[in-house]
């Protein structure tokens, strides 16, 4: 893992001996995911660099089969290629296969395996500095796509006694709850008021993407109060108008940051096999935006 002796110390600290993973979508250059791995990467004193690739719609395949023989160790996968990367890997581990969906390629010697780390990231964002454990809790998700859905299935593997899935669409939440098994219920927003943790999986409240009013909201802010912990998984903006409203009703309020950097975390656990300085990932992200809380 670390440059032989002969290799060429290139700028940027980079040599032909550096391992490369990366992550591939379209869009990508706005991706924080090299960042994170990356500011890790330093950490551990790793040769190793984290690279965004811009791959179009459809043709994930050529992106995979141009990966393997470059020997890139790793791929972190994003819009819009998660599903079809799940069927292109060798095999899925338990949670891509349920979800069939994959957001992590991991070498495992020579096959390329998928993982799904979406969901166990929120959770393990829940459960930093002791803050929200889902074991026995009732939650709510809004919305039953892709995030919906990795949350849905982590939130009960996780031990939640309760997950309601409340979706526009009935079909689609019908199928996000079947994620949950015995838990898992289709439900309605007035269910929120008797949840302990509340989750907004929907685009509703990003910058450009509809807003607050009388059908705005993914829940009325009315049905929050004190005593809940209230996630929006939108990071851009920080704080949603609906997050502040949620935090002007008592609840405990996050953003989808943590969900960010703990999936990579997994990501990169699973390249490695080393422990993840979680710490460090978190203040890059602060220094990158001033807006994000690393405590
Ligand atoms: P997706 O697969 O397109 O699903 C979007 C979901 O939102 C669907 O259930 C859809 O309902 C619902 N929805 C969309 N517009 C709506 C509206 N105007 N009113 C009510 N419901 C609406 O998207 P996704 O990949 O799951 O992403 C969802 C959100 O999570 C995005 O904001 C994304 O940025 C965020 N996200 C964050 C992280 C993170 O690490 N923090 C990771 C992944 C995603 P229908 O089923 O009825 O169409």
């Amino acid at each position: 893992m670390s440059p032989t002796p002969s290799a060429l110390q290139l700028p940027h600290g980079l040599s032909a001996a550096t391992t490369v993973v990366g992550v591939i979508g379209d869009p990508v250059a706005h991706s924080l995911s090299p960042l994170l791995h990356n500011t890790a990467f330093e950490e551990l004193g790793l040769d190793w660099v984290s690279v965004g690739f811009r791959v179009p719609a459809g043709r994930a395949a050529d992106a995979l089969i141009g990966a393997r023989a470059l020997g890139i160790r790793g791929l972190s996968v994003t819009m819009p290629h998660k599903d079809r990367v799940a069927e292109l890997v060798d095999r899925r581990s338990a949670e891509a296969e349920r979800l069939g969906a994959v957001n992590c390629i991991v070498d495992e010697d020579g096959a390329w395996v998928g993982r799904n780390t979406d969901g166990a990231g929120l959770v393990a964002s829940l459960r930093r500095g002791d803050r929200f454990d889902p074991a026995g809790r009732r939650c709510l998700v809004v919305g039953a796509g892709g995030a919906a859905r990795s949350v849905v299935e982590a939130l009960a593997a996780a031990g939640a006694a309760e997950v309601i899935v409340v979706n526009r669409s009935a079909e689609r939440a019908e199928r996000a709850a079947d994620l949950a098994g015995s838990v898992g219920v289709v439900g309605t927003a007035d269910a929120a008021t008797r949840c302990d943790l509340v989750v907004n999986a929907t685009p509703v409240g990003m910058d450009g993407i509809d807003g607050p009013g009388s059908s705005g909201w993914p829940i009325d802010p009315a049905l929050l109060h004190g005593g809940q912990v209230v996630v929006d998984l939108v990071y851009h903006p920080a704080t949603t108008p609906w997050l502040a409203a949620a935090r002007a009703q008592g609840a405990d309020t996050a953003n989808g940051l943590g969900m960010l950097v703990h999936q990579a975390a997994f990501q990169l656990a699973a390249w490695t096999g080393l422990d993840q300085p979680v710490e460090a990932m978190w203040r890059a992200l602060a220094g990158h935006d001033p807006s994000v809380p690393t405590g």
